[in-house]
C-alpha cells in the first residue's frame, strides 16, 4: 500500500480540501467532548503553517431529511476556532454558490469550513457530482477522518479520484490509526496475543477468523464466550447465547487448534439472576453458569488465567469487553485485562466503540501503545479489509 503522507505534497498556496471527523457528542446544543476537534489539530497547523487554507468537511449525527440546524455545524466552528489560531468561516451550505464564493476568496492561513456533509444526500451514496463539487473547490486533498473511512461517501472516497497522487495525503491522525493497525496486522512481533470479548459472536466472527491466522493466543471473553462454552458442552444459565452460531463457534476451535493458536475461554464467572445497580454477583466454581443464572463478567480465576497468557505478550490487540463493565460491580474483569493489558511491555492495540470507553473509564489509556478513535473502521481492519477511504488515497 502506498498512502502519501500529508508531509510529502506540496501545501504552499494550495487549498486542502480536509475530510476530518467533527462527529463530537453534543448535548442540548453544546458540545460535550471536543476530543475529535483537538485532534485534527495537528494536521490543520501542518497546512497552515506550510502556507495553505483549508477547506474543511465533516459530517454530524444522521441527519435524514436534509438540512435540519439540530445537526448544524455551527457549535464545531466556534470551538474550532477557539482551539486555531487561525480564521473559521462557516459556509451555510454543504456545497453551491456560496461555498463556491467563498472558498474562491479563501487566502492562506485561513479556514473555511463546510456545513454538515450528510446535509446533502450525495454524500452517503457517494455521488460523483457530489464528489467532483467537493473536488473542484481545492487543489489538494487530505483525509483525516478514520472514524469515517470504512465508508464509501463522496468525501472520503469519491473526491479522491479527482486528485492524482501528488496532491492526495492522509493527515496524522489517520497515518497514526494506519501505522498501528499495520504494525498488528502485518509481521507482528510475537507472542501476539488477541483478547475479544462485548456481546455477540456474530458481530465479530470475521473478526475471530481473521485474527486466527496471525495470532498465537486467542483469549475470548465476554458474552460471546458463552456460545463457545455450550459447544463445548458447558451449562450457561440463562446467559447470552447465540444458538444458530453454536456450530461456528465449534468450527472456529478446531481451526484454533490446527492452527497451534491457543484458543482460552473463561473457567469460571461472575453471576447474577439479573443486572440490578446494587449488584453482588458471585463467582461460580468452574466454567458452569446455574439455571436462571447469567454470566456477566469473568470469574477471578479467569482473570488470573488471562493475565498470565498476556504477561511478556510482545503485541496485544483488545476488541470486546470481558463484561458488563458498564456496570461497577461487573466492571473487574474488563479493568484487570486492562491493567493486564497496559502493563504486559509489548505493543498494544485497543479498538471498538466500548472497548474504548472500556479502556478509558479503567484509567489505563494512557499506557496503552494505541487507542483506536474509529469504532467500524477498527473492526473492519482486524476483519482484514481494505477500507474504501484509505484506498482511495492510493495511487
Ligand atoms: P465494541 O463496541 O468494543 O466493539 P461490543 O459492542 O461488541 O464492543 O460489546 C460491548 C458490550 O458487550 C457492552 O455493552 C457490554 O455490556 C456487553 N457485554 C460484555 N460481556 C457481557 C455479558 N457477559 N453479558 C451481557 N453483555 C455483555
Ligand atoms: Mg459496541
Amino acid at each position: 500500500m502506498s498512502i502519501k503522507s500529508i508531509d510529502e505534497i506540496a501545501l504552499l498556496g494550495k487549498k486542502v480540501f480536509v475530510r476530518v471527523d467533527f462527529n463530537v457528542p453534543m448535548k442540548n446544543g453544546e458540545i460535550s467532548d471536543d476530543t475529535r476537534i483537538r485532534a485534527a489539530l495537528p494536521t490543520f497547523d501542518k497546512i497552515l503553517s506550510s502556507g495553505g487554507a483549508i477547506i474543511a468537511a465533516s459530517h454530524l449525527g444522521r441527519p435524514k431529511n436534509g438540512p435540519d440546524p439540530a445537526f448544524g455545524l455551527a457549535p464545531v466552528a466556534k470551538r474550532l476556532g477557539e482551539l486555531v489560531k487561525a480564521k473559521v468561516i462557516l459556509s451555510p451550505e454543504v456545497v453551491g454558490e456560496t461555498t463556491s464564493k467563498l472558498a474562491a476568496a479563501l487566502k492562506p492561513g485561513e479556514i473555511l469550513l463546510l456545513e454538515n456533509v450528510r446535509f446533502d444526500a450525495g454524500e452517503t451514496k457517494n455521488n460523483p457530482d457530489l464528489s467532483k463539487a467537493f473536488a473542484s473547490l481545492a487543489d489538494a486533498y487530505v483525509n483525516d477522518a478514520f472514524g469515517a473511512c470504512h465508508r464509501a461517501h463522496s468525501s472520503t472516497a469519491g473526491i479522491a479520484e479527482h486528485f492524482s497522487s501528488g496532491e492526495k495525503a492522509a493527515g496524522y491522525l489517520m497515518l497514526k490509526e494506519v501505522n498501528s493497525f499495520d504494525r498488528v496486522l502485518k509481521n507482528p512481533a510475537r507472542p501476539f496475543v488477541a483478547i475479544l470479548g462485548g456481546a455477540k459472536v456474530s458481530d465479530k466472527i470475521a473478526v475471530i477468523e481473521n485474527l486466527l491466522s496471525k495470532v498465537d493466543k486467542l483469549i475470548i471473553g465476554g458474552a460471546m464466550a458463552f456460545t463457545f462454552l455450550k459447544a463445548q458442552g458447558f451449562s450457561i444459565g440463562d446467559s447470552l447465547v447465540e444458538d444458530d452460531k453454536i456450530d461456528l463457534a465449534r468450527s472456529l476451535v478446531a481451526t484454533a487448534k490446527a492452527r497451534g493458536v491457543e484458543l482460552l475461554l473463561p473457567i469460571d464467572h461472575l453471576i447474577a439472576a439479573d443486572l440490578a445497580d446494587d449488584l453482588k454477583p458471585e463467582a461460580t466454581k468452574d466454567a458452569n453458569v446455574p439455571a436462571g443464572m447469567k454470566g456477566l463478567d469473568i470469574g477471578p480465576a479467569t482473570v488470573e488465567l488471562y493475565k498470565k497468557a498476556l504477561a511478556g505478550a510482545a503485541t496485544v490487540v483488545w476488541n470486546g469487553p470481558m463484561g458488563v463493565f458498564e456496570n461497577l460491580a461487573l466492571s473487574g474483569g474488563t479493568f484487570a485485562v486492562a491493567e493486564a493489558v497496559a502493563s504486559c511491555g509489548g505493543y498494544t492495540v485497543v479498538g471498538g466503540g466500548d472497548s474504548v470507553s472500556a479502556v478509558k473509564k479503567s484509567g489505563k489509556a494512557a499506557s496503552i501503545s494505541h487507542v483506536s478513535t474509529g469504532g467500524g473502521a477498527s473492526l473492519e481492519l482486524l476483519e482484514g479489509k481494505i477500507l474504501p477511504g484509505m484506498a482511495a488515497l492510493e495511487g
